[in-house]
């Protein structure tokens, strides 16, 4: 029998913590053994502290849990953290020092210049940067890897098939966000309703810094960045599930346009290669209905893990344009950082 690593989960009642405890409920290799919260929570039974917001109902194993602190020790031989960033640097920090692997969803530690930010499909090999981190901290066991923001997890798995073939030298994405991805309660539903927010603290920063590491390459210990200028623009629209981004591209090297569909279309990486249990088999689905993605069609597609891209044109300003979508909890978060343990648990980083 595979053995089952003990996982804890930071920030388990929120609107990611949720998506981690449906995700795990069957998982082969993990199983959750502590659960992590504010001092709100902190103490209550899971079924006390925890409104639970997904569909279905809350899996019955996590309902007599005792919420904790997130702070070392936790019952667990590592950390999914699903904490809000300004408090997560601390929190997650504290578990690497003590010893746990860390596998954060939060944006603290994402842009360290020794902390791996990963898709398993994009850019496996920037583990390797986890021995620069046990030198920076003086050979401590624990560490800490990290997934990307929700926007640019589908920005950068639509462009590393590009890159790759093509070059990329210039993206502009414009997104389209949903409600949950600010987490519950969120954006006020009077702001919301009938209307669009053109502005999400931070997200356009991070999308234009994040897919550039993630798109480096590594060399010597370090990340080049990828050289190429990306331009974000980011929007809260009345979705609840599932972001969207309208995105053009200049390339490096011209292409025809049944060239860059092939290209998007048949990418896979290694989580498809060694059949990783939470990887889709396609990470990327093209579709060719005139008025594809959409989110509630298509949120869910390669249950919750694959992007959607549809509408791939030329453009008359970049080279081509297309709409890309995934879940923005699943791909964009929980998922994401599912698929980073597997990945650590493959690459016999995780023992
Ligand atoms: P959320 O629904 O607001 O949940 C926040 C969680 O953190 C809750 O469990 C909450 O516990 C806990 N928490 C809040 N303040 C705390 C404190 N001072 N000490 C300890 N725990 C505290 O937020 P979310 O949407 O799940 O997002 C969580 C993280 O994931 C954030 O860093 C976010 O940026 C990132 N993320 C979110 C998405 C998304 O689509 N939602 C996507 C990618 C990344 P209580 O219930 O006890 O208050």
């Amino acid at each position: 029998m595979t053995k089952k690593f003990k996982v804890g989960i930071l920030g388990a009642t929120g609107m990611v913590g949720q998506r981690f405890i449906q995700l795990l409920e069957d998982h082969p290799q993990f199983e959750i053994t502590a659960l992590a919260a504010s001092d709100r929570s902190q103490g209550k039974s899971f079924e006390e502290a925890c409104t639970w917001r997904l569909a279905g109902e809350m899996p019955a194993f996590v309902k007599s849990m005792t919420v904790e602190a997130p702070q070392p020790p936790l019952h667990c031989d590592l950390i999914f953290s699903s904490l809000p960033g300004d408090i997560a640097r601390e929190s997650e920090g504290a578990f690497a020092h003590a010893g746990f692997p860390v596998i954060s969803n939060s944006s603290a530690f994402r842009m360290d210049s020794d902390v791996p930010l990963l898709i398993p499909e994009v850019n496996p090999e920037h583990i390797a940067l986890l021995a620069v981190q046990r030198k920076n901290y003086a050979g401590q066991q624990g560490y800490v890897v990290t997934n990307p923001n929700c926007s640019t997890i589908m920005l950068a798995l639509a462009l590393a098939p590009l890159q790759a073939k093509f070059g990329v030298s210039s993206v502009v994405a414009t997104t389209m966000q949903a409600l949950s991805g600010a987490g519950y309660p969120g954006v006020a539903s009077l702001a919301i309703n009938d209307n669009v927010l053109p502005f999400i603290d931070g997200e356009e920063e991070k999308i234009e810094q994040e897919t550039l590491k993630i798109l480096g390459r590594l060399h010597d210990d370090t990340i080049d960045k990828a050289a190429m200028n990306v331009s974000a623009q980011c929007n809260r629209v009345n979705v609840s599930d599932g972001h969207m981004a309208a995105v053009r591209v200049k390339l490096v090297k011209a292409a025809t346009i049944d060239e860059v569909r092939e290209a998007l279309a048949s990418f896979i990486g290694l989580p498809q290669e060694r059949r990783f249990h939470s990887a889709p088999e396609r990470p990327i689905i093209m579709r060719e209905e005139l008025d594809r993605p959409q989110p509630r069609l298509d949120r869910d597609a390669g249950k919750g893990m694959s992007v959607t891209i549809g509408r791939l044109q030329t453009d008359n300003v970049l080279d081509y344009r297309f709409v890309a979508l995934s879940h923005n909890t699943i791909r964009g978060a929980a998922g994401a950082a599912i698929l980073n343990a597997e990945l650590l648990v493959a690459t016999g980083t995780l023992t």
